[in-house]
């Protein structure tokens, strides 16, 4: 097969620094779409997946799954694209398509799907590279429509970001009635706030951070919990219909679990592991509460949330960076220092 290499930043080791390495794309075929990349969205897994925090992450690491960008070709069987069309990329570049969640529209929960980067490329037997990158060979089946009315450079977050807190609003079934609340205020975290009130629910926000109040008012929220606060903790008991808990790293979930209302349920979409401390079943029996995980969400789900924010004129809020700061995004990400999610100009790669 054909060939084509380009520019990207990556990582070839868990404790080296992102810089510039050249890739390989596979010529476009029949079914394919080449994607000239324009912007694309920092998520703090590109973080954990370039630092190898899962374990899993093979080498070199081309991180990026929140790709806006044009057709710049299309394989003989291309009829939903055009060439100069804006498209979108999200975490997933294909599946088996034909196991139970992938005719049922849930790609994401396919065992052989296929992530836009650490995924297995079958065309090139070899990784998958992301976003961070002069260009993406894709299939049209896993490519989004983006409405024109939306600013590029803000639609990037909205392939991971936006996709994994809406689909567990959608799978609650969130609503005017629904009383949400959202744990941690970074990327996730504020698609999370702006989804929930644009559906009408009533939203919380639990931080640690109460510089952060403000700015979650701002963007949808009624009322703001600072977490290690217990007496703001105590006035939430037992309140809640869905908690979406965005934060990264092991936490106690347990005093969560106590604002939850009967048949309420806490979705875990940020941390990956074991908890620490040990989930205390208590709560949950005595309320029918359930603790839950949600990944992304399908393709068609993806085109529905984009379609939504079209027509609620809902982006991301973002500072726009150059791919050369991209180690310096990572530390301010650690530190929660980041308003609300770094898009890279993908300009400054290709110089
Ligand atoms: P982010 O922008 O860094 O935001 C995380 C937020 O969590 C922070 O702003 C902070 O909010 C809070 N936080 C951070 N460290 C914390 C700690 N040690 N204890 C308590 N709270 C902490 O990250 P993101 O891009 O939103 O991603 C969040 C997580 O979701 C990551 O682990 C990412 O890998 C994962 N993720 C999962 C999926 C999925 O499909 N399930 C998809 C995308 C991302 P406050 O300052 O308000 O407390
Ligand atoms: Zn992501
Ligand atoms: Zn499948």
């Amino acid at each position: 097969m054909n060939i084509k290499s380009i520019k990207a930043f990556g990582t070839e080791a868990p404790e080296a620094e992102l810089k510039q390495l050249d890739i390989n794309r596979r010529a476009v075929s029949t079914k394919d779409v080449e994607i000239d990349i324009l912007y694309c969205g920092v998520c703090h897994s590109d973080l954990h997946f370039a630092r190898n925090d899962w374990g899993f992450s093979v080498y070199p690491v081309v991180p990026g799954h929140e790709i806006v960008g044009k057709v710049v070709a299309i394989g003989e069987g291309i009829s939903k694209f055009k060439v100069g069309e804006l498209v979108a990329v999200g975490c997933l570049v294909d599946s088996c398509r034909e196991c139970n969640n992938c005719k049922n529209d849930l790609e994401q929960y396919c065992p052989e799907y296929v992530g836009t980067y650490g995924g297995h490329d079958k065309h090139l037997d070899m990784n998958t590279f992301g976003g961070y990158s002069e260009s993406i060979v894709v299939d049209e089946d896993f490519i989004l429509k983006i409405p024109n009315n939306l600013d590029l450079a803000g639609v990037a977050p909205l392939l991971c970001a936006g996709i994994t807190t809406w689909s567990p609003l959608q799978h609650w079934n969130v609503g005017k009635h629904s009383k949400v609340a959202v744990i941690g205020l970074g990327g996730l975290g504020h698609m999370a706030i702006k989804l929930a009130d644009a559906l009408g629910a009533d939203v919380t926000l639990f931080s640690r951070s109460p510089n952060k109040t403000q700015d979650a008012m701002d963007l949808g929220a009624d009322r703001v919990v600072i977490s290690t606060d217990e007496e703001q903790m105590a006035a939430v008991m037992g309140h809640f219909d869905l908690i979406i808990d965005t934060v990264p790293y092991a936490h106690d979930i347990n005093p969560y679990v106590g604002t939850l209302n009967t048949n309420g349920t806490l979705v875990l979409v940020g941390y990956l592991g074991p908890l620490d401390p040990m989930l205390h079943s208590v709560p949950m029996i005595l309320g029918r509460k359930a603790v839950a995980g949600s990944l992304i969400g399908g393709i068609a789900e993806t085109q529905e949330l984009l379609n939504f924010c079209g027509k609620h004129n809902i982006i991301s809020d973002i500072e726009i960076i150059n791919i050369q700061d991209i180690n310096k995004a990572y530390e301010r990400m650690l530190k929660s220092d980041i308003k609300y999610r770094f898009v890279i100009d993908m300009k400054s790669l290709k110089g």
